[in-house]
């Protein structure tokens, strides 16, 4: 029988492109298919930190093995911010178009504009079995918005190698480069060197 897996999230987006991509490997349970209802507070200063944090407090509280992910743009120029903080870089939390206003702002006529997006997942199989996977994808931050697709930052962001921004590109190609694709491949082989 395959394994049940709390992913530390309620975002069923997340969770479908998960499942899709773990396959018949684990069923993931949402936070609240498990009964938890509450936000775990993010306090970290790291996204591996952050990942980790939520993994520990699922684990703690439903003792099954749990899945957490945390994701961030970092921008080089500006020393890796907006890194862990974001989804609430301007203030408010998940208010994108003021979070990309504040980084044209800063960045400004700066033409050194490299970033990448990461994503950290951490996974405790139990109390002695905690991994952490992080999948990256570079690129460069535009000097304006360009496209209506995807969320978070994707209008600024062109990923190395290509020529639209993540908000122009098709849902499919994103996702099939995406730092998060990255990071669940470097979990999928994990998986798949467990099972040797
Ligand atoms: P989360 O950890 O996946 O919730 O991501 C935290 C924040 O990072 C989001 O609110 C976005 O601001 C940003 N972010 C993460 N992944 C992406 C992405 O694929 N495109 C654009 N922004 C992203």
């Amino acid at each position: 029988m395959k394994p049940t897996w709390c992913l530390a999230s309620n975002n069923k987006h997340k969770i479908e492109e998960l499942q899709a991509i773990l396959g018949d490997r684990v069923k993931l349970n949402s936070m609240s298919d498990l009964g938890l209802t509450e936000d775990i507070p993010e306090t970290g200063e790291s996204l591996e930190e952050n990942a980790h944090i939520k993994a520990e407090y699922v684990f703690k509280k439903l003792g099954l093995p749990t899945l957490a992910d945390d994701s961030g743009l970092e921008i080089k120029a500006l020393g890796g911010r907006p890194g862990v903080y974001s989804a609430r870089y301007a203030g408010e939390h998940g208010n994108h178009e003021a979070n990309m206003a504040k980084v044209l702002t800063e960045l400004g006529t700066n033409t050194e504009r490299e970033a990448s997006f990461k994503t950290v997942l951490a996974l405790h199989l139990s109390a002695d079995e905690k991994y952490s996977f992080e999948g990256e994808i570079k690129g460069e931050i535009l000097k304006e918005k360009r496209g209506t697709g995807g969320f978070g930052y994707d209008p600024l962001f062109v990923p190395r190698g290509y020529n639209e921004t993540f908000a122009e590109m098709k849902d499919d190609l994103k996702n099939s480069i995406s730092h998060r694709k990255n990071a669940v491949k470097k979990l999928v082989t994990f998986l798949e060197l467990l099972k040797k």
